[in-house]
């Protein structure tokens, strides 16, 4: 089974978030399966699970991150280079290159979802499906053993679009489930907060603790670092106190989205 997650966000406001609850849940009934890339599923292994987060959202390292961690549980982020550029120039609603490189650390692997988020399936210019289709350099440059898998924008494609896949990439993700059944169509979960996996539902009193615990602890180390910073910037002089005072600011306000 794979998995195809968006947002994760303390309260869900769209149709392709889910809550901190809920993805705790999850991930607590995920426990007797094994979690593993895309690189090392069978989808015929019913026991097999992975999890997949689209576009590239700020809110997986800020909620989904550490529960993740937690349970170690490897992951894929497919990327959108036009979302990725903007999060370089400062965009704080997508993961920019610090964020992928800490959400590496704890399993994270990188793959594409393309340049720009099209309806492949519209596009009829070879060229410009490639285009769309091949991960720049650059972004590559970002996980060597990434850049492997692709998933599909809106889950839509048609046999060119495949092609040009097949072209760049060992497979891809589509969002339905037991769509295609190809190692090019490979079928997913799009969970909604509604989505129920068999299992979770013992996990309801797990859950509230596991998340509190979490949470707290990374609302407590936060609150150290704003603490050491606030009091650099006291000693020091010049051009580190002004160092420091950018640190405590943004280490106050981490503290305060928890
Ligand atoms: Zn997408």
């Amino acid at each position: 089974m794979i998995l195809l997650y968006h947002h994760v966000k303390p309260e869900v406001d769209d149709e392709i978030s889910i809550s901190l609850e809920k993805f705790t849940k999850h991930m607590l009934s995920l426990q007797d399966k094994t979690v593993v890339y895309l690189e090392d599923y069978n989808p015929s292994d019913a026991n097999q699970v992975v999890i997949t987060f689209d576009d590239g959202y700020k809110s997986v390292l800020t909620y989904a991150a550490p529960i993740l961690k937690h349970f170690g549980y490897p992951f894929e982020l497919f990327l959108v280079k036009d979302f990725y550029d903007k999060a370089q120039q400062g965009d704080e609603f997508f993961l920019n290159e610090n964020d992928l490189k800490s959400l590496m650390k704890i399993g994270g692997r990188l793959q594409y979802h393309t340049k720009s988020h099209p309806h492949l399936e519209e596009i009829s210019d070879y060229k410009k499906l490639e285009e769309e289709i091949a991960a720049p350099d650059y972004m590559k440059n970002l996980d060597k053993s990434g850049f492997e898998w692709f998933a599909y924008p809106f889950c839509t494609y048609n046999d060119m679009v495949i092609e040009v896949v097949k072209k760049y990439y060992k497979g891809a993700r589509t969002g339905k489930w037991l769509d295609g059944g190809t190692i090019y169509t490979l079928g997913s979960v799009f969970v909604k907060d509604d989505t129920i996996l068999s299992e979770e539902l013992s996990f309801d009193e797990q859950v509230c603790d596991l998340c509190t615990k979490l949470f707290h602890s990374k609302k407590i180390k936060e609150f150290f670092k704003y603490l050491f910073y606030k009091l650099m910037f006291f000693v020091s002089f010049g051009e580190k106190k002004e160092y420091f005072r950018a640190k405590y600011k943004e280490a106050k306000k981490r503290t305060e989205t928890y």
